[in-house]
């Protein structure tokens, strides 16, 4: 579960989607193949019913045409008198003439008469072979090749149609038997054979591939087969174990039991057709029964699923289903990996640039469609909302950083540099001095006597004192000078281009600017006199800061020495105050 829960959404909806098209394919695909099997059975028990019909129509009409000649020549009086008594010779020719009549409209043109009182058996065929001879000869109620006429007698089966070869001629005939009765006394019997090759062409033979009709017995004998090798000739005499029946052509004995069951539903049923499933050769086949009470015989119709109906066809009809649904299952897949996965992914994507801040400008190829559209437009919006501020503050940053550093460099009370940020434009300046055999002037300020300031007006005074020079010397230098308060109450100014004239001139300037100043006045309002000592230098080539530093030192050094708000110019050979 954690696998799938860590799955990517697209691998994630082709697993769901697979799964889903198992989980609908199956069962449609069973639903399908249950609905198909219905349908055949339904199907299947219609065409045996129209089967058998057709059969009885058509084919059977002949034999039932002879069933029931024969039986109007049993029940025929002048038979039945000359049954009662044989051995009248006169009613005798009247049978013989009455049964020579019958032979002439039989379709076979042949006929038989088996006498029970006297045993007396009497034939003739198609060719009058018999003419004048037709009683042939006398059954032996112990001679096996007589057991069927006596079988029969003891049966007391008013008719019996029985299959049977015809050793002299070669042929196969189905016997048709009537019994002779006068009331419910048997005296014998009488029939027609009807030449079954002709039968088993138009009725067994005639059939649709898958197909198979044949006639079986109530004990499920059979009794016309396309396959002769298999109809239990001489059925009536045999013992049931030793019969021929439908258990030949079935795999199983419980399918025999089926058929055996669906011809004995015919007898208490409406229903004109019973059908039961059957194994055949290993193959699904559906038994169509129907019982034909003119013969007494049952019409079996086995009729092959896979060849009539197979399932095959409506594989076509499930793989159609199966192929309209795997499309429907890729076209939702399409759309959702257009609207929905890729989006999404390029989102990600765009959400770890702005995460690491990789790209400044988020530009979406793909925004999807409806609620992902929606994400994705706010996810512009607010990336670029993100990316702004994040300028913003990067700037304010700068901004404040610029600010801090120049705060580093500048002396709050007076704004000017401080020791720092003069040393700083010293350094560059000095570099671009020597690039431009230029001369960097400085002059170093002192306040004179200013403890006594602060002692006398008090410190504020003093400190107001420090900002009136400041702004004094502000004004009165070039705008590219640079001014610092060098600390306490010294001032350092420095002049870049300079000469030593208007090192000079500039010195005496401040000086005397300062010494004329009548700006600061005390608490009482009194004006309070300043005075500077001012030392000057102009950089030669070889100076450093340190040495031009030092030299303006010295020259302010000197100014102090020699008496206060003077300006003194550095001289090389100048001897110090020490000297
Ligand atoms: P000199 O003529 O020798 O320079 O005498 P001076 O009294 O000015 O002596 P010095 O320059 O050595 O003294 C500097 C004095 O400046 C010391 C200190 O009390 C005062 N001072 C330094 N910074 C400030 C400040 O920010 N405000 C005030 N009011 N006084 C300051
Ligand atoms: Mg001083």
């Amino acid at each position: 579960m954690l696998q799938l829960a860590a799955m990517n959404l697209r691998p994630r909806f082709l697993l769901t989607t697979a799964l889903f098209f198992v989980i609908v394919a199956v069962p449609s695909w069973l639903a399908v193949r249950s609905m198909a099997e219905s349908i055949v059975e339904k199907w299947a028990v219609r065409y045996a019913e129209k089967q058998v019909l057709y059969d009885k129509s058509r084919t059977l009409q002949p034999i039932l045409r002879e069933v029931a000649l024969t039986r109007q020549l049993a029940n025929s009086s002048v038979i039945r008198q000359w049954a009662q008594q044989p051995s009248n010779p006169t009613l005798t020719q009247n049978a013989i003439n009455e049964l020579e009549s019958y032979r002439q409209n039989f379709h076979d043109k042949s006929y038989f008469a088996g006498l029970l009182k006297s045993g007396a058996y009497f034939h003739n065929n198609a060719s009058n072979e018999y003419a004048g001879k037709e009683l042939r000869y006398v059954l032996n109620p112990n001679a096996a090749k007589d057991a069927w006429f006596f079988d029969l007698i003891r049966q007391k089966r008013e008719l019996h149609i029985n299959v049977n070869p015809d050793l002299d001629l070669g042929i196969t005939k189905l016997w048709i038997d009537v019994l002779i009765r006068d009331g419910d006394e048997i005296l014998g019997m009488t029939g027609t054979g009807l030449d079954l090759t002709n039968f088993i062409n138009t009725v067994v033979e005639e059939n649709l591939p898958g197909v198979t009709s044949l006639f079986v017995d109530h004990a499920g004998a059979i009794q016309i087969h396309r396959n002769q090798k298999l109809i239990d000739f001489g059925t009536v005499s045999k013992a049931t174990s030793q019969k021929k029946t439908l258990r030949l052509l079935l795999d199983r004995d419980e399918d025999l039991t089926a058929v055996l069951a669906a011809m004995k539903s015919l007898e208490s049923q409406e229903e004109t057709v019973a059908t039961a499933f059957v194994e055949v050769d290993g193959k699904r086949h559906l038994a169509g029964v129907t019982y034909l009470p003119e013969i007494d015989w049952y019409e079996v119709t086995l009729l092959d699923l896979d060849v009539l109906l197979p399932l095959s066809e409506f594989t076509g009809l499930v793989l159609l289903y199966a192929l309209t649904l795997l499309g429907l299952l890729a076209l939702f897949n399409i759309a959702l990996s257009r609207d929905v996965v890729m989006p999404l992914a390029r989102l990600n994507q765009a959400m770890a640039q702005v995460e690491t801040g990789s790209s400044t400008q988020i530009a979406l190829d793909t925004l999807g469609t409806g609620e992902v559209n929606q994400l994705m437009q706010r996810f512009v919006r607010m990336s670029q909302a993100v990316m702004e501020s994040r300028r913003d503050l990067e700037a304010k940053v700068q901004e404040r950083t610029a600010a801090l550093e120049r705060l580093t460099k500048i002396d709050p009370m007076t704004e000017l540099l401080n020791r720092r940020g003069m040393l700083e434009r010293l350094e560059s300046e000095l570099q671009r001095t020597m690039r431009e055999a230029n001369h960097l002037g400085i002059l170093w300020l002192d306040l004179d006597e200013f403890k006594d300031i602060n002692d006398h007006f008090g410190h504020a005074t003093g400190d107001q004192a420090i900002k009136t020079i400041a702004s004094l010397i502000r004004q009165a230098v070039r705008p590219y000078d640079a001014v610092s308060r060098w600390g306490g109450d010294e001032f350092l100014v420095m002049l870049p281009n300079a000469t030593q004239l208007y090192l000079d001139a500039l010195g005496e300037r401040l000086r005397a600017d300062i010494a004329n100043c009548r700006k600061l006045t005390a608490d009482s309002g009194e004006v309070i006199a300043m005075s500077v000592s001012i030392g000057g230098y102009l950089q030669t080539s070889d100076d450093t800061i340190d040495t031009m530093l030092e030299r303006g030192d010295q020259a302010l050094f000197r100014a102090k020495a020699l008496q206060r708000n003077i300006y003194v110019a550095y001289e090389a050979k100048t001897p110090g105050p020490a000297q």
